[in-house]
């Protein structure tokens, strides 16, 4: 394994319970990327990424994480590891602040001084955040509960973003802009699996791509290389 692959899945499989979800697939993050996983409604995406943060028990295969074999870890060890998951559907708590929210983010952050200091940054990076730290979670914008939702995972002080469909449900306009956020993160130098509906959008951001179909690689390469392509483009990712 050379030392610039960050995170890399070898014959990764998952089930729940007959159903085989995810059927050993190789995949391999490097330092610095963002590599998406592409594919249709039920492909695996998300199965993948549970699996790979501790959410999902893999049935075979493993994930390796800077050459540590952390398969079939505890999900909280995974994240204070650096493997930090953004959950589909942004999961902010009703009845919590922004403030708090972030805060439950930093429930791996033991030093205090620390956990003030990601909450600066944050709140730097995402200044609505700021404005709204007193306001309940729940009545932010779908775009503001997507920058709370990686703000939180923020606070972890990732190594590695999961990031699964941060553009769902979002306008237009909001999708564009979470993914100039989601550009920013890795200029940053976070390292990004991100999981997208919208292939045309990620691929532009991404700088490899693996096409996921019936819990198996496709497809794989230099995101330019597959945007490039019409027939994939409309064999595979079909928008
Ligand atoms: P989507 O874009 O719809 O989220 P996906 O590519 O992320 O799709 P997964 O959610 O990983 O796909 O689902 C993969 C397969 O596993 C599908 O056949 C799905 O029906 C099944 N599946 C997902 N979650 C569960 C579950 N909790 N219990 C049983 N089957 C599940």
């Amino acid at each position: 394994m050379t030392s610039d692959v960050m995170l890399k899945l070898e014959g990764l499989a998952s089930a729940y319970g007959k159903i085989d979800a995810v059927k050993g697939i190789d995949l391999e993050v490097k330092r610095g990327q963002i590599v998406t996983l592409l594919g249709a409604n039920g492909a695996g995406k998300t199965t993948t990424l549970k699996t790979i943060s501790g959410l999902v028990r893999a049935k075979a295969g493993r994930v390796l994480f800077e050459g540590n074999d952390i398969t079939g870890m505890p999900a909280h060890q995974i994240a204070r590891a650096g493997v930090v998951h953004v959950p589909e559907g942004r999961h902010v708590l009703r009845g919590l602040s922004v403030r708090e929210n972030l805060e439950l983010g930093a429930f791996t952050v033991k030093d205090p001084t620390l956990r003030k200091d990601r909450l600066e940054q944050v709140f730097a990076q995402f200044p609505i955040l700021r404005t709204r730290a007193n306001s309940d979670g729940s009545l932010l914008s779908g775009g503001e509960q997507q920058m709370l939702a990686i703000g939180r995972a923020l606070m972890h002080g990732p190594k590695i973003l999961l990031l699964d469909e941060p553009s769902m449900g979002l306008a237009p306009k909001l999708v564009l802009e979470t993914m100039k956020i989601v550009k920013r993160l890795n200029e940053g130098g976070t390292t990004i699996l991100l999981v997208e509906q919208n292939a045309r959008l990620a691929l532009r951001l991404a700088h490899y791509g693996y096409v996921l179909e019936s819990g198996v690689i496709r497809l794989e390469g230099e995101a330019k290389q597959l945007s490039a392509d019409p027939s994939i483009v409309q064999a595979y990712l079909g928008n």
